[in-house]
Formats: C-alpha cells, sequence, structure tokens
C-alpha cells in the first residue's frame, strides 16, 4: 500500500518527512503539479502538490508513524526546530508518543509500540487520559457549548455510566453514540472501526445537497 497526500509545498514537505526518517524515491514536476514518492523500511508515503494548491481542511490525524526508536526521531525532529507534544504512554504505544504538526497544519502521530529497556518505568501514567485528539475533540464540543447528554456506555452494575458525554464516536456500520473521555478511549482501542466524528457541518449530506 501506498499513502497518498496532497501537500501545499512539495519541498517543505519533503523536508519535514526527511526528519522523520523517510528518503525520496523519485519524483516528478510539471506545469501544475509536483509528486514525491518517499520510503522508510517497508513504508513508502507519496506527496503531490498541485498549482493552485487544493483547499484541504487540515486533518486532526494524518499519519500515524510506529518507531522502533522514537527518541531518536525525536531527537532529529528537535535538532531541526520543529515543535512536538509528548502525549504520554498510550496501550497502543507503551515506548511512547509525539504529536507532531506537518507543514500544512495536520497532525503526525509518531509512537513507539513497545517500552524499550532504557526507557525509564512511566508509573504513574496509569489513569491518565493520554490520547489527545480525543481531549481535542471533546475541547470542540465543549467550545461549541458543549452537551447536556449523558455518556451511553451501560456501567458496570447495569446501570448507565454516570458520567456526562464528552465526545461523539461513530463506526464504519454507521452507529453512532455520544460517550464520556473515559469510555471513548476503550472504545477506540478496542474496536477497530470506531473514530471519533467530526462535529463539522461538512457532512454527507452538505456534499449530496450540492449535487
Ligand atoms: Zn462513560
Amino acid at each position: 500500500m501506498v499513502a497518498a497526500t496532497y501537500v501545499k509545498d512539495i519541498d517543505a514537505s519533503r523536508a519535514f518527512y526527511e526528519l522523520l526518517g523517510f528518503a525520496e524515491v523519485s519524483a516528478g514536476r510539471a506545469e501544475t503539479s509536483a509528486w514525491t514518492y518517499m520510503q522508510l523500511g517497508g513504508l513508502f508515503v507519496l506527496l503531490a502538490s498541485t498549482t493552485p494548491p487544493l483547499e484541504i481542511p487540515r486533518l486532526p490525524l494524518l499519519f500515524y508513524f510506529f518507531y522502533a526508536d522514537l527518541d531518536a526521531v525525536v531527537a532529529v525532529l528537535q535538532a531541526a526546530g520543529v515543535q512536538l507534544t509528548r502525549t504520554g504512554h498510550p496501550p497502543h504505544a507503551l515506548g511512547g508518543e509525539v504529536k507532531v504538526l506537518d507543514p500544512d497544519g495536520n497532525t503526525v502521530l509518531l509512537g513507539q509500540r513497545e517500552r524499550s529497556a532504557s526507557q525509564a518505568s512511566a508509573a504513574g501514567d496509569e489513569g491518565l487520559l493520554q490520547f489527545s485528539l480525543l481531549k481535542e475533540a471533546a475541547a470542540v464540543v465543549a467550545a461549541r457549548g458543549g452537551t447536556s447528554r449523558a455518556c451511553q456506555v451501560p456501567g458496570s452494575n447495569g446501570g448507565s455510566c454516570p458520567r456526562r458525554a464528552d465526545v461523539k464516536l461513530a463506526d464504519s456500520l454507521g452507529d453512532m453514540a455520544w460517550v464520556c473521555l473515559v469510555h471513548a478511549e476503550e472504545i477506540l482501542v478496542t474496536v477497530p472501526t470506531a473514530f471519533i466524528a467530526s462535529q463539522g457541518d461538512r457532512g454527507i449530506a452538505a456534499f449530496i445537497a450540492t449535487r
């Protein structure tokens, strides 16, 4: 599989992916477009740009890359002056996770699946909410007035979860649920088809309405 994405500035984006460890395999340029095909081990990304650039909204998650040595790539990014945010040690990235923005403002997450022997124990991480994208989604809901809904996940005692809902999750079957952050994190980790439902107004209905 080759992951392809459009970028505004092909040169700035090539430089960014080189910091992440990718190297250009081939490239091309025409009057109104340019592309670069880049490789990191068994991963391939195709970056393409058009003139004029496509209007693409900033994405809350563009790519998630796993590294065997996250600290090494973090050191390269920091030396280049790239701002990064450590988002803790979530269950899918026990060796750590950092968030960076690509040159177009899209979020790219970098993780290390397992804690390495040289890494200090992250005791105290347990119980903390470290899925920063969830917290960002919840902040968007809150900024739009919040919701008075209760979390729709049943509690362990058969009653309902006592917490208020923070985010809306959806899955590829079309089901949706308003849930609290604790249950949202559990669902995203255990339900492969679940995703955070955007609260934007540019949905499929808006697309169909313009046809
Ligand atoms: Zn809940």
